[in-house]
Order: structure tokens, then sequence, then C-alpha cells
């Protein structure tokens, strides 16, 4: 029988068993603003080529991950019923 590896809640480090209903899993989603920039004709009418070698230039220091990273994170929390009462009443603080 496959035994669970240790599960800790991820605030206080208190050790979680499976099953007893004694933790929440938390997922959580976080999206750069997915609305499309809006262009002015003033932005249309700019060149833009050495602000595009300049983001390239910027992009090529990173990663895929990396860059995936910065638009997109998705993250799983394992926090004891103290820690998911505190957190989900407060979680921006
Ligand atoms: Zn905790």
């Amino acid at each position: 029988m496959n035994t669970p590896a240790p599960l800790f809640c991820d605030r206080c480090l208190k050790e979680l068993k499976f099953g007893q209903a004694e933790f929440y899993l938390v997922r959580i989603e976080a999206l750069l603003d997915p609305t499309p920039p809006e262009f002015t004709q003033e932005d249309l009418a700019r060149d833009v080529t050495s602000e595009l070698n300049e983001l390239v230039q910027q992009l090529n220091h990173l990663s895929a991950h990396e860059a995936t990273e910065q638009i997109h994170r998705k993250l799983t929390l394992f926090l004891c019923l103290t820690c998911y009462r505190n957190w989900i009443e407060n979680p921006t603080g």
C-alpha cells in the first residue's frame, strides 16, 4: 500500500492528515491583465521598431518558463483549518 507523502500547512507547517477534513486545498491562478491593449492613431503612426527591438532584447534574457511566469502563474496551497480561516477572511492582506 502506498503511504502518501506527509503534508504540511503552507503557512504554519502543521502536519495535515489526509481524509480527516482538516485542511483546505487552495488553488490560485494569477493572470496578467488579459485585456488586449488599445492603440490610438498616434501609436499606429509611430515608428515602433526601436521599442520592439528593446522588448526582444529584454525577452532574450528570460527563459520561456520565466517569460510565461510573468504572465500566468498557478499555485496550489494546503492550509490547515486555522490558517485557512484567517486567510480567506483577508486574502489580500
Ligand atoms: Zn496552518
